[in-house]
């Protein structure tokens, strides 16, 4: 569910005080228009009534979006000073909400720490960019007939790789030399993918890259 508070506002710059409303938890499927506001860049930020100075506010904010097993809490900046605590504070906080859920119905991936509003448009748009690029080489594997592995959106993001990767023989190895020589398959096809490259590249300097099980 998404939620909102009224919060005191003073402007930055005509210091003029004013009630605002700002929203303190957004549901990305229940609400899928402030999903595209906060990609956008204008969540919470309000408009200064007296001399219409336009300013982010920062609250904190709850993300969820199940489908992308993604949920994030988003502090501002000035709080990540704090960052072991609020770490700490947040996982307790989560297994303790999980408890009242049976256990098939339980999350089976951890929440992220964000800290920026600003941070964590960033961080959306470059998944969607890999989440693009996936796609291109889902089709692109099933095409060429080029096997793959297929990860869950949480793994994925938590080891910074994209959800289709590319490997060699139908048993579908998740070790090093499997998963460069399905990127070299995928990459021969279409060179463009710079997700793609990058992981290959990165691949190719560690010797001991493995697919975390
Ligand atoms: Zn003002």
């Amino acid at each position: 569910m998404s939620t909102f508070n009224e919060i005191d506002v003073t402007c930055e710059e005509c210091a003029e005080e004013f009630t605002g409303t700002i929203w303190t938890a957004v549901h990305a499927q229940e609400d899928p228009e402030l999903k595209d506001i906060l990609l956008g860049g204008e969540l919470n930020i309000l408009m200064c009534p007296k001399c219409s100075h336009s300013a982010y506010q920062d609250h904190f904010v709850l993300y969820q979006d199940p489908a992308a097993e993604l949920i994030a809490y988003i502090y501002p900046p000035n709080q990540a000073v704090e960052a072991d605590f609020l770490h700490k504070a947040m996982r307790t906080s989560f297994l303790d909400a999980q408890q009242v859920y049976p256990l098939k119905e339980r999350k089976e991936y951890e929440p992220i720490l964000v800290f920026g509003l600003e941070t964590f448009v960033e961080m959306m748009h470059e998944e969607e960019s890999r989440a693009e690029q996936s796609q291109i080489a889902e089709a692109i594997c099933k095409e060429q007939k080029i096997p793959y592995l297929l990860l869950r959106p949480s793994k994925a993001r938590s080891l910074g790789l994209l959800r289709v990767l590319p490997v060699q023989g139908e048993a579908r190895k998740a070790d090093r030399q499997s998963v460069l020589a399905g990127l070299e398959k995928l990459l021969a096809v279409n060179p463009e993918l710079d997700f793609y490259a990058a992981l290959r590249s990165t691949i190719q300097k560690n010797k001991n890259w493995t697919v975390p099980a």
